[in-house]
């Protein structure tokens, strides 16, 4: 690397669960194509009068209170949403931060369990109060140098928040080296912010969205393409960018995807971008283990991830 990657400081843990600011809902609007069985909504806050305004940086998430009680009588506890806005705010306003929510819906043993948080946020109403924390994360930002490198961006579903909010800061900020978002849902309707990212990429040369519908593309192996593929499938276009002194990588989404890439990245000689302990150095990557892999691989300087 020629370029030493600064993180920006940040301003943790303004308001903590114990003592939450008042934030009011100002947007709440659906953000896959329309007909998507997931629902998938782009909230925006106002957060003007608190201290949040101009202090969440992009890649930090905020923490939400939702009302209520659980099973034991106890006040539901805090959940973290990655805030999907640029640091300057949402449409360049710091008193607007936004972020990705999905409905989650699961069964489990013939009931139906929707979650509590984010069907909560899904179900407000442009006006509404909402109890916030935050902001927290010091690790998952862009450098204070942002402009010196260039970026390949994975996301898996509402993984895409950050991403949404660097890919503005970047590109509209001048930023002239490469930037390649590669996002990974399970249907094609599931793709979150589409439009946007295309128009993005017919405005900026320097700017590539890559998709992976699992359950819809398949490889030529005929296997499920996920985000990791596309280390290999799409070599013409990544391999160049990672083979660039000054290339960093972000993962954000579901967790376990960040093994896929490591793996693939190893197996395509990448070897920059994580750290390798002796035990795997002499295994072939195509041959490791998901259990081994835990132990003896982690990501290096290079690469920020964010997974849960
Ligand atoms: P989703 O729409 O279900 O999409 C996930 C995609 O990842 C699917 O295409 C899935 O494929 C694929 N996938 C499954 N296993 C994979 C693997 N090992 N490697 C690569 N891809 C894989 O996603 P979602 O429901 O929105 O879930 C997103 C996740 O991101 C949640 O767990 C959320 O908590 C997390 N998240 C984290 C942050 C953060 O850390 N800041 C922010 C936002 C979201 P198949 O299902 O077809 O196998």
């Amino acid at each position: 690397m020629s370029e030493e990657i600064v993180l920006p400081e940040v301003e943790l843990n303004i308001y903590s669960p114990k003592d939450p600011t008042e934030v009011t809902v100002v947007e709440n609007y659906i953000c896959t194509i329309e007909n998507s069985p997931n629902f998938v909504r782009h909230l925006t806050f106002d957060v003007s009068g608190t201290d949040l305004e101009g202090r969440v940086r992009v890649g930090q998430s905020i923490g939400i209170l939702p009302p209520g009680v659980n099973e034991k009588g106890r006040p539901h506890k805090l959940r973290l949403y990655s805030v999907s806005s640029p640091t300057k705010g949402e449409n360049g306003n710091s008193t607007l931060i936004s972020t990705t929510v999905k409905r989650t819906i699961e069964e489990f043993e013939g009931k139906l369990y929707t979650g509590i948080c984010s069907n909560y946020l899904a179900d407000l109403q442009v006006g509404d109060k909402v109890k916030a924390t935050g902001p927290s994360g010091r690790r998952f930002l862009l450098p204070q140098n942002a402009n010196d490198f260039n970026y390949v961006l994975f996301a898996t579903g509402t993984g895409i928040a950050p991403f949404r909010g660097m890919v503005i800061e970047l590109l509209e900020s001048g930023f002239k080296g490469d930037l390649v978002l590669v996002f990974g849902c399970p249907y094609r309707t599931d793709l979150i912010y589409a439009d946007f990212f295309r128009k993005m990429e017919q405005k900026y040369d320097n700017f590539q969205y890559i998709t992976c519908i699992s359950r819809e593309d398949r490889r030529a192996d005929g296997s499920k393409k996920y985000v990791q593929s596309s280390i290999e499938d799409c070599q013409d276009q990544l391999s160049p960018i990672f083979e660039k002194e000054n290339t960093l990588i972000y993962i954000c989404g579901l967790k376990g995807m960040e093994a896929g890439i490591y793996q693939n990245l190893a197996i395509q000689g990448f070897d920059e971008y994580l750290v390798i302990k002796p035990k795997l150095e002499t295994i072939a990557p195509e041959d490791w283990k998901w259990e081994d892999m835990k132990r003896n691989v982690k990501p290096s300087t290079r690469t920020f991830e964010e997974v849960y």
